[in-house]
């Protein structure tokens, strides 16, 4: 019997098949805090469907753990390779395989990155419309952790996005989903189902997404509010003025401080404004021609001023991009200030205003830093937990996820459940969905090599 390097080598080639020190440090790890890294025995990079279905064939027979990786950005350890492991890499399968003008869909190859795709659905003035704030995200990484970001109040997050899915099972076939068409009423919907799956159902291998008319003119409003309260009841009546903005993400003031800071940023806002404003909004639009936007800013300043904003200030593109762009790392931002753990629970977003003085009280009683900032539209409530002890810190998680769910949300929004939130994903969910789920890995992975330990242990 060959050994399982020789096995990998006769299907993706033996350049393409590292072991040891010629694996980087950069795929021992993904985004996640306090998590140690973890070189795999075998990296592999396929580059065709065919390719993944034999590697994971020879997974399933040799039983060994396999962990696709897109570009290793993910928050939740999910992307993180096991010891013994084989690290599925997609980064030769990075193709944009066609921009369709008349459907309005991209077929793209896994391992496409978010800035690529948008380079080139920009060509055509058209957009894919999922943007979590790492363009370097790959679009199977996207899919594998259902990804939102910013624009989701607008055009909802991956699940809304993808309408048909080419995946390559642990079993060894090929399967199709959906395709260039939005609805199919036509049997259980494979694609919802490997969206946000994170690994551990099937391997895309090449998806079908929607794209949009790219609307060329965009406004950016900042309002700075009193506190948290009154930004959380801001939210709703901004949804509901139907304006429908593109982005609307709350930032708390020490978090705006931070960002603003590493990003050397002014955005002119007075002293004496900065001083008692705890909390802020901002507020994207978008619109097809100029005089329509400008109606529109003037109209959304007028409201948030009626809504308690202490002032209103319409940012130029430039800094408008840049206030973005610091909003976007905030995670590297909370990082570098020594955040112990980041969390992205979510919530109806109604219940926002309960929710931060629930996180307020928690925080207290665990004498623990915990500041942030969100998709505030969604309900996406972005924590930096600042907390060395880690049985405090989990404790203190614990807590933050048992008040989320208590106001009818979950653990996380946007970032899955990954390796690090497994224990909490599984005591905190009824245990017949968790073995209803356990059932639905279990068909798609007889052998469990997928993603071992991710969402379940
Ligand atoms: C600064 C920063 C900002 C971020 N902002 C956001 C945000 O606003 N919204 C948001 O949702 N996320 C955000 N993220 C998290 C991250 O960018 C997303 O989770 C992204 O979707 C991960 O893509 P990736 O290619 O890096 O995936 P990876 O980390 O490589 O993988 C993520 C998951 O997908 C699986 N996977 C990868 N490729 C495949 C495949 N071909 N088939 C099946 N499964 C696969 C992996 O096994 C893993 O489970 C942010 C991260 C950073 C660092």
């Amino acid at each position: 019997m060959a050994d399982i390097g020789t096995l990998l080598s006769e299907i993706v080639g033996t350049e393409h098949v590292l072991t040891g020190d010629a694996i980087s440090e950069d795929y021992a790890h993904d985004e996640a805090l306090s998590r140690d890294p973890v070189k795999p025995a075998f990296l592999a990079r396929p580059q065709t469907a065919e390719q993944v279905a034999r590697l994971l064939k020879v997974a399933s027979g040799q039983g060994i753990a396999v962990t696709a990786r897109g570009s290793g950005s993910g928050l939740s350890g999910a992307s993180a390779p096991r010891e013994n492991g084989l690290v599925i890499s997609f980064e030769r399968m990075n193709a944009v395989l066609e921009i369709d003008t008349e459907n309005h869909v991209a077929v793209v190859q896994p391992g496409v990155t978010l800035q690529e795709l948008d380079e080139r659905t920009a060509e055509k003035g058209l957009v894919y419309t999922v943007y979590p704030g790492e363009l370097s995200a790959s679009l199977g990484g996207n899919i594998g952790t259902n990804a939102g970001g910013m624009r989701a109040i607008k055009y909802g997050v991956t699940r809304n996005n993808v309408l048909g899915l080419e995946a390559a099972l642990p079993t060894g076939e090929v399967i199709r989903t959906g395709g260039k068409f939005v609805k199919a009423s036509t049997g259980y919907d494979l694609t919802q189902l490997i969206i946000g799956s994170e690994g551990t159902l099937a391997l895309v291998t090449e998806a079908v997404l929607k794209l949009h008319p790219r609307l060329p003119h965009q406004g950016t409003v900042l309002a700075p509010f009193t506190d948290l309260d009154e930004v959380a009841r801001a939210v709703p009546k901004v949804v509901d003025s139907g304006l429908g903005p593109l982005i609307l993400e709350y930032i708390d003031g020490l978090t705006m401080g931070a960002i603003t800071y590493s990003a050397q940023l002014q955005l002119g806002i007075p002293d004496e404004v900065k001083e008692t404003s705890h909390a802020y909004l901002v507020v994207m639009l978008e619109s097809r021609t100029a005089d329509r936007l400008d109606e529109d800013i003037a109209e959304l300043g007028e409201l948030l001023s009626d809504l308690g904003a202490k002032d209103v200030y319409v940012l130029p593109g430039p800094s408008a991009r840049k206030l973005i762009d610091a909003r976007e790392k905030a995670f590297f931002t909370a990082k570098a200030a020594g955040a112990d753990d980041i969390i992205d629970t979510v919530i109806p977003r109604a219940a926002l205003p309960e929710f931060m003085a629930k996180v307020r009280e928690i925080a207290q009683e665990n004498n623990t830093f915990v500041i942030g900032c969100g998709h505030a539209g969604d309900g996406n409530v972005h924590l930096a937990v600042l907390q060395k002890d880690h049985e405090i810190r989990e404790r203190v998680l614990r807590a933050l996820f048992d008040a989320g769910i208590d106001l009818g949300g979950a653990i996380s929004g946007e970032h899955g459940i990954g390796r690090k939130h497994v224990k909490s994903f599984v005591e905190l969910t009824d245990p017949a969905k968790v073995d209803l789920m356990r059932r639905i890995k279990t068909a798609f992975d007889p052998a469990g090599v997928l993603n071992p330990g991710v969402l379940f242990d």
